[in-house]
């Protein structure tokens, strides 16, 4: 007996690529040391010491948490203190006219299954662009979903509005729902952000799209606090507030990389409604299927979230930190694009972010060459992926030529 389970047309891959990557490097830093090893796999903010950032005044409220504040159940959808805070941390100052409602998740893993468990039907294809992050493949294929993809880029290395426009007409004309998920800004895995020109493209497109067609889009904004100015990066909320009622804008927004608690497992999904019983329905399926997959989401991360809220002097704190390594990351992300420039190595659009990702025709090449030169990224189709989040300045700085020098090798 070689096999139990039941695969149910599922493609179960033996082992996740970005898990053997990093497998890899820490193989490689025990062997050699972290100063001669670039582990530019993972996709957490480490300091310039190689060490996991995380921000301080948060570290302190959750060793404050008093036994209650963490043990007890939270509610399916969220502590309505939480709910309240983090549609503070997700809108900014944007006030939205539509009728909104948050519910929890564990992860903005979770708030994307949930979108698409409950906005589109099994068969379906999900639509994206060409670079994502893979889980959205995962999370499909669990659900008996597909993924369809739109070229993100057109030849000039502006976003393919008119491959957007193509893909969503071409499912919207089969499928009665459809679930759309844009990833910006600060994108996993170029760095890009769709620009206001980009957006009104795709609300034209939308604008488009006949009303009987339910559309969800949902925008995954994981790397947002880490993207560019807070208000600024928060821009495309007004067009997103103003879109025909059939489409309905979720916002999927983890707490995870804002607050540097990857592990705790935190996260809401809000929805842009045009009506208060689209906003209650929301609240309601959501929560349904929260209730038949994790069930109560942890309460720790949610209470951290509302104490942070609750007192002014604190969140200004947490933010003025947050900003601080958002300054670093993002030096970083010049440094890479300046010594790319200076080698002749070419990159994916990219404008802020945890990643930069470099094309190339065999990305999984491309990684076993830099692994003998001590270097471990990550390869996607049609390139490779360098977390310059993970990675220092100095390390930021020394990658492209070493990337240019390995493919040249290879040629
Ligand atoms: N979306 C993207 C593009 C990501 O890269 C990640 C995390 O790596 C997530 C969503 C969700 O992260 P989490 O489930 O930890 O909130």
């Amino acid at each position: 007996m070689k096999s139990m389970a039941a695969y149910n047309g599922r493609e179960i891959p033996k082992e996740d690529k970005v898990f053997a990557a990093s497998g890899k490097a820490l193989d490689a830093v025990s062997k050699f040391g972290p100063a001669e090893v670039i582990n530019a796999t993972v996709g957490a903010l480490y300091d310039d010491e190689g060490q996991l950032l995380v921000l301080k005044s948060v570290d302190r409220v959750i060793r404050s948490l008093e036994p209650k504040d963490y043990a007890a159940y939270a509610p399916i959808a969220g502590t309505p203190g939480f709910k309240r805070a983090i549609m503070k941390a997700a809108l900014g100052s944007y006030e939205p006219k539509s009728y909104t409602c948050a519910v929890a998740t564990p992860g903005g893993t979770a708030s994307i299954r949930n979108a698409v468990a409950n906005y589109s039907c099994p068969g379906d294809r999900i639509l994206t662009h060409s670079w994502h992050w893979a889980p959205y493949k995962t999370i499909a294929a669990e659900l008996y979903r597909g993924i369809e993809h739109f070229e993100m880029f057109d030849d000039a290395g502006g976003f393919n509005i008119a491959d957007f426009d193509y893909k969503v007409k071409k499912l919207t004309r089969n499928q009665e729902h459809l679930v759309i998920i844009l990833n910006t800004p600060a994108n996993n895995p170029t760095g890009y952000a769709l620009t206001m020109d980009d957006w009104y493209g795709v609300k034209q497109t939308l604008d488009e799209i006949p009303l009987e067609k339910k559309i969800a889009l949902v925008l995954d904004v994981a790397y947002i606090d880490f993207a560019g100015e807070p208000e600024e990066v928060r821009g495309f909320y007004s067009i997103i507030d103003n879109l025909r009622a059939n489409i309905l804008p979720i916002i999927a927004y983890s707490a995870s990389k804002t607050f540097t608690f990857y592990g705790a497992r935190c996260a809401a999904m809000i929805c842009f409604a045009h009506s208060p019983e689209v906003a209650e329905e929301f609240g309601r399926i959501n929560s349904f299927s929260s209730r038949a997959t994790w069930s109560n989401p942890p309460r720790a991360p949610q209470e951290v979230i509302e104490r942070i809220y609750a007192d002014g002097d604190l969140l200004a704190e947490v933010e003025a930190e947050r900003a601080q390594a958002r300054k670093m990351l993002l030096a970083r992300g010049r440094a890479f694009e300046e010594e790319a420039a200076k080698c002749g190595l070419e990159t994916v659009p990219f404008s802020a972010g945890f990643f930069v990702t470099i094309p190339c025709k065999d990305p999984d090449r491309l990684c076993e060459k830099l692994n003998e030169k001590n270097v471990f990224l990550i390869p996607f189709d049609g390139g490779v992926r360098v977390s310059v989040a993970a990675s220092s300045e100095d390390k930021c700085r020394r990658l492209p030529a070493l990337i240019k020098s390995a493919m040249e090798e290879l040629e």
